[in-house]
């Protein structure tokens, strides 16, 4: 089975989404899902990245079985390591992301993280802000969607570019695979085709590096976004020459 491992329900700060009607949602598709709602230590503005990981279990243990795994997707910081680590610790977690939410301290979602800051500069300091975070959090299964930064960045051409940013991009994977950390396939922007031709090249090169396997994740914050271009997920992973998995128990599964 297919599953979107990569979701928020009412236990991250930004979702309202109820476990009940993201599973309705993901099997009315026939896919499983991972819930891995948002920790981001120390994260600036108003909003609480946390929850409390004995609740979220009690609350959603029942629920857990062969279609429903439980997860968290941690914010990686260099400064907060430990407490993330000590916060993982905590649950019997399924899966555990790690994504680089943050640059120097200013959320990425923020448009002030690139003023007067031309693209080639940050996109270098985000991509070496992923390379040592995947070397940092030894205690990560995925990295999140590696192209969050195009969602959002104001420039005219927001793509990752693996030609113009190889060094940094080779970084990143290498790191990945040293560390037994799977790419993630995040499916939000799949439906552009524009970002799908730029993404392309990234996930040869990993496979190229030794990377054999993907996740895809919706990063669902409401039902319907579970599952988004699925299909086109999973073509772009076979011709890739990548396997589909996902994780439980923080275990690697086949789907
Ligand atoms: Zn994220
Ligand atoms: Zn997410």
């Amino acid at each position: 089975m297919i599953f979107d491992s990569h979701s928020h329900t009412k236990f991250s700060a930004d979702s309202d989404m109820t476990a009940e009607d993201a599973l309705a949602a993901a099997r009315g598709q026939g896919i499983g899902m991972v819930f891995t709602e948002h920790l981001d230590v120390d994260f600036p503005g108003e909003l609480d990245f946390s929850f409390d990981p004995e609740t979220y279990w009690a609350t959603y243990e029942s629920l857990r079985g062969d279609d429903l795994r439980l997860g968290v997707e941690v914010g990686m910081q260099a400064s907060t390591v430990d407490a993330s680590r000590a916060f993982v610790s905590r649950a019997p977690f399924d899966l555990v992301i790690g994504s680089v939410h943050l640059l120097s301290g200013v959320d990425i979602y923020e448009r002030e993280c690139f003023e007067g800051r031309e693209k080639e500069d940050i996109y270098r300091a985000y991509f070496r802000a992923m390379a040592e975070s995947i070397a940092s959090h030894d205690f990560i299964d995925v990295l999140g969607h590696i192209d969050y930064i195009a969602r959002t960045a104001p420039y005219k051409n927001p793509e990752l570019s693996y030609g113009a940013f190889a060094d940094e991009i080779d970084a990143v994977l290498r790191a990945a695979v040293a560390h037994d950390v799977v790419l993630e396939l995040n499916t939000r922007r799949l439906g552009n085709r524009r970002a799908l031709k730029e993404l392309a090249p990234i996930y040869t090169r990993y496979r190229e590096l030794g990377g054999t396997c993907v996740t895809l994740g919706s990063d669902a914050h409401d039902a319907q976004a579970i599952g988004a271009n699925f299909a086109i997920a999973e073509e772009f992973a076979q011709a890739m020459d990548l396997r589909i998995v996902t994780f439980c128990e923080r275990k690697c599964e086949f789907c």
